[in-house]
């Protein structure tokens, strides 16, 4: 159909005066005997266009002015009489679509868990249609912000025979029911499709790593399934994952990287969506501007593993979970340092091995790895990542410790055996890093259908 976006109507001060044609949706309407107020959104603009319906000189359909209903409206742009934007003066409205009384999405703001229970229509929303254009301008600027720093951008299998040791557990991949003829687990899994056990990928680092060791710097952005049984405001079974890996760096320059990254994407955001943040502002987290300008202007903060700990035992605070060197950070933890303490976001450096990954360099003092979360008030944990063990013999010995099969691991050793490299990388959960720039306070509203334990709606 031919028409013009409500956001040039809105924006583009040259079609003042020419006739246009509009499509959207009526969000509000009030209807005189002799004039109308239809107020339109195409999904283009936070902001509507108004069309002023002139009932003496065209017919009005009733239907046209129900909330939901579909529309073309033909008109000349006009100043609008109130502020600074257009309105349109309407010369023909067709209906597209009706919209009958029963459309759960009334002008009264109804709840998030109300809105939760209609995934299909709770983008009519104002808060939704503005989360999600967020959420695709953060992933544009993902995408430029890499593609500028000269990071290739690879697409890592989804569906992998190795589990990503340590991110939690794995959603099963098959095509066969289970049988009881199957005397044992390899036995079954021959059968199968891939003649092996496989999953659903957890992470693309360790085939990242491989394109790394190549091309120098790569990220990937894609899926990565988890399923975990945590039912948090935090964890999704299906996130979307955002993974640099960069060869000849070490955990510095990944740091680096890290809050560059952030604070591009987040400037990106605020030049690019006034008009959501205006509204995520005043709506859903007070100050938030003000947290991202902070954001942008100042530097992270860096706090060693074994600080945090004493911050922690210090700390004024009845916690849940005790705290003793040795122990992973729990949500409570990081929220203490990053909200009560730094105010800002802190990248915690050098974990005890024990606690994370076989990969993870192996520090001099043979008790910490050269690994990083980045704790976000409000949130937690929006990255983790580390310099990876180039060392053949100590990356061996990582593993042997952990028991783990190294036949399987053939691949990620022999990068390692021919020409390895210091290098490292991170994920970032970026529905994590959308709910920090909105203030939505629920991973589940900034994901279009999420999964979750019990939920597949
Ligand atoms: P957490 O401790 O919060 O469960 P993690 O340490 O298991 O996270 P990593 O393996 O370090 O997570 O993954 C890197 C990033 O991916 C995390 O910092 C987080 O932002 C994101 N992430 C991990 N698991 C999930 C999930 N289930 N849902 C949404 N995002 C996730
Ligand atoms: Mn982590």
């Amino acid at each position: 159909m031919k028409h013009i976006d409500i956001a040039s109507v809105l924006q583009d001060k040259t079609l003042l005066g020419s006739e246009v044609t509009v499509c959207g949706w009526v969000r509000t309407a009030r209807d005189s005997a002799a004039v109308a107020f239809l107020e339109l959104t195409d999904g283009t603009s936070f902001l509507r266009l108004q069309a002023v319906v002139d009932k003496a000189k065209l017919s009005l359909d009733p239907e046209c002015t129900k909330c939901g209903a579909s529309v073309a409206v033909k008109g000349t742009v006009v100043k609008a009489f109130k502020g600074e934007g257009a309105e349109l003066n309407a010369a023909e409205v067709t209906l597209l679509g009706k919209c009958p009384g029963d459309f759960p999405i009334q002008k009264k703001r109804t709840t998030l868990d109300f809105l939760r229970t209609i995934p299909h229509l709770r983008l009519r929303t104002n808060t939704f249609s503005a989360v999600f254009r967020v959420r695709s301008v953060a992933a544009q600027a993902i995408h430029r912000y890499f593609h500028e720093h000269r990071f290739y951008y690879m697409h890592t299998p989804l569906i992998t025979a190795s589990d990503c040791e340590g991110a939690g557990e794995m959603f099963r991949v098959t095509t066969q029911p289970w049988d009881a003829k199957y005397e044992s687990e390899t036995a079954y899994y021959k059968d199968d499709f891939f003649g092996v056990k496989a999953g659903l990928s957890v992470s693309g680092q360790l085939e990242g790593e491989v394109a790394a060791m190549a091309l120098g710097r790569i990220y990937t952005f894609g899926p990565s399934f988890r399923a975990e049984n945590s039912n948090t405001t935090r964890h999704l079974a299906e996130f979307w994952h955002v993974e640099p890996e960069i060869a000849f760096a070490e955990l510095p320059e990944v740091m680096e990287v890290a809050e560059d990254m952030i604070k591009s994407v987040v400037r990106a955001v605020l030049a690019e969506c006034p008009a959501e943040m205006d509204f995520f502002d005043r709506f859903m987290e007070q100050g938030l501007k003000a947290k991202l300008a902070n954001i942008v202007e100042n530097k992270f903060a860096v706090l060693e593993y074994t600080h945090a700990i004493e911050l922690l035992k210090k700390a004024d605070v009845k916690f849940q979970f005790p705290v003793e060197w040795g122990c992973d950070l729990q949500t409570e933890h990081e929220k203490y340092i990053t909200e009560q303490v730094y105010k800002k976001p802190v990248f915690v450096v050098n974990y005890p091995k024990e606690i994370k990954s076989f990969y993870m360099k192996q520090n001099p003092d043979g008790k910490t790895v050269a690994a990083t979360d980045l704790l976000v008030p409000g949130i937690g944990e929006i990255i983790g990542g580390s310099e990876r063990e180039a060392d053949p013999d100590k990356l061996l010995a990582a593993m042997q410790a952990r028991n783990m099969d190294l036949a399987a691991y053939e691949q990620y050793l022999d990068l390692r055996k021919f020409g390895t490299a210091p290098h490292g990388g991170f994920g970032l959960g970026f529905d994590r890093f959308v709910m920090y720039v909105t203030g939505m306070e629920n991973i589940r509203d900034v994901v279009l259908f999420p999964r979750t334990v019990k939920n597949i709606m």
